[in-house]
């Protein structure tokens, strides 16, 4: 089998070598020639735990290779995968398919009327858009053989290989036999693992990943929001997750209580299908309030540091641990950072920063932050240290070092990586989310021997 993966991306690359590792012979395809010499040079342009022993096992198996460009390809592949970005769309937020259509077009060009391809695609895209993509194939090359397909990807960044390789699902949508027959064979060595296959219409399997993260969405802003009630009422977020999560119907994943979600999924999905709800007619009203809701949480995050630090961040170095959207990715699109840091530097902080993996992206998108070595350099002088982001290292800080370089001991936990009875043996005044309320800032109580 072979096939050629358009984009190089977190999508791209992950399935493209994974495709590679099951013996299928993969061209992936991106016009980013950066990103290309990268690759070739054996350098991953993203931060993803194992591809790159995955992928230089492939190429050095001969199964996988890079192009900057379809022409560049071997004619007659049995399937094109079209992974390109999917990003919003200014204005009305829909999602932004002019990638999707113009690898339609290089796709276009590419088929002959000797060999049957299926053009797959795997990108995120609204109901309607595999068929658009036929549709420009057909009028630019009508004599080309092929048929369409949607596979949409469910793979998380972080654990994106253990995603694709042992998936909950495989779904695919498509009208062709001939289509279905493919599928069924790539995916071959799932099928060996017994994971389940939702084999369905185009319009079906556009849909439902849209529905499973808009859902997503959904039990992370619910359980957000009973963190406030929490907060409110003394009560204890983790027990109420724990409790409700352990009954089967609803589930333990996702119900971790967080400054609100971001990320290069979530936001422009809930968004474009909120776009596609209301253009049938059909408007999810569910969807949008969980938009209004996470975007307001988002924002009001870095109140809570400088209540924190007792209302006043004026001068003050206040430190920020990790600042990816999650751990184990450099990815920053849609990151609570993004909204944290600018608001604390507005409040007039001067923010010290330390993230395991996104500096370099994040350096680009937050002007005027010193980013420190490790997580100690950024608690260096600071008045107030916030968790961000829930990496492993920031899980086994050295308080007594920890507080001996802070201005004053204070930490502000967003993902709720610590104990309540841990903090309360180190001496710093700890808050947290969703585990009560005290002194009008919301969070952990201090505790009595502490420093405030
Ligand atoms: P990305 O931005 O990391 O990668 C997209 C790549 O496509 C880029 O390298 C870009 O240069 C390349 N590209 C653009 N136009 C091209 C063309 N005409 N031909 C070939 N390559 C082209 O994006 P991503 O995160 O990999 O997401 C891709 C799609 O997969 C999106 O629709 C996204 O919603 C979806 N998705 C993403 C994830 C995730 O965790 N990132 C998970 C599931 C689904």
């Amino acid at each position: 089998m072979r096939i050629v993966m358009l984009g190089a991306g977190y999508v791209g690359l992950v399935s493209g070598a994974c495709f590679a590792e099951f013996g299928v012979d993969v061209t992936c395809v991106d016009p980013d020639e950066r990103k290309l010499s990268r690759l070739r040079d054996g350098v991953m342009p993203i931060y993803e735990p194992g591809l790159d022993d995955l992928v230089a096992r492939n190429v050095a198996a001969g199964r996988l290779s890079f192009a900057s460009g379809l022409p560049e390809c071997e004619a007659g592949p049995d399937a094109v995968f079209i992974a390109v970005g999917t990003p919003s769309r200014r204005g009305d937020g829909h999602a932004d398919l002019t990638h999707v259509y113009q690898a339609a077009r290089d796709t276009a060009a590419y088929l002959t009327p000797d060999h049957f391809t299926v053009v797959v695609t795997k990108s995120t895209v609204p109901v309607g858009t595999a068929r658009e993509v036929g549709r420009i194939i057909r009028e630019a090359n009508p004599s080309a053989r092929f048929a369409t397909a949607s596979n949409p990807e469910f793979l998380r960044e972080g654990s994106a290989i253990g995603d694709f390789m042992r998936p909950d699902r495989v779904v695919f949508g498509t009208d062709s036999e001939e289509a279905v027959s493919f599928l069924r064979a790539l995916y071959r060595p799932l099928y060996l693992l017994d994971t389940p296959i939702v084999q369905t219409t185009l319009e079906t399997a556009e849909l439902t990943k849209y529905a499973s993260n808009a859902f997503l969405a959904t039990k992370v802003t619910f359980i957000n929001e009973m963190a406030d009630l929490c907060e409110r009422v003394g009560a204890n977020v983790q027990d109420v997750a724990r409790g409700i999560g352990l009954d089967g119907r609803i589930g333990r994943k996702f119900l971790h209580a967080g400054p609100g979600y971001g990320g290069s999924c979530f936001p422009k999905d809930t968004l474009a299908l909120i776009e596609t709800a209301k253009r049938a007619g059909s408007p999810v009203r569910i969807v949008e309030t969980v938009v209004d809701i996470n975007n307001r949480r988002k924002r009001s995050m870095a109140s809570r540091v400088i209540a924190a630090a007792g209302g006043d961040v004026r001068g003050k170095t206040v430190a920020v641990l990790g600042v990816s959207f999650k751990p184990n990715t450099d990815d920053m699109r849609e990151s609570v950072a993004l909204d944290v840091i600018p608001a604390l530097q507005a409040a007039g902080a001067v923010v010290q920063a330390f993230d395991p993996a996104a500096m370099e992206e994040a350096g680009r998108l937050l002007p005027g932050v010193t980013w420190a070595e490790d997580a100690y350099g950024a608690l260096n002088g600071a008045c107030v240290a916030v968790i961000l982001t829930e990496w492993n290292e920031f899980r086994g800080l050295n308080f007594r070092r920890a507080g001996q370089l802070m201005e004053r001991p204070i930490l502000v936990d967003l993902r709720n990586i610590y104990k309540t009875e841990e903090m309360a043996k180190t001496g710093f005044a700890y808050y947290s989310i969703g585990r009560a309320i005290e002194n009008g800032v919301p969070g952990e109580k201090r505790n009595p021997d502490g420093h405030e």
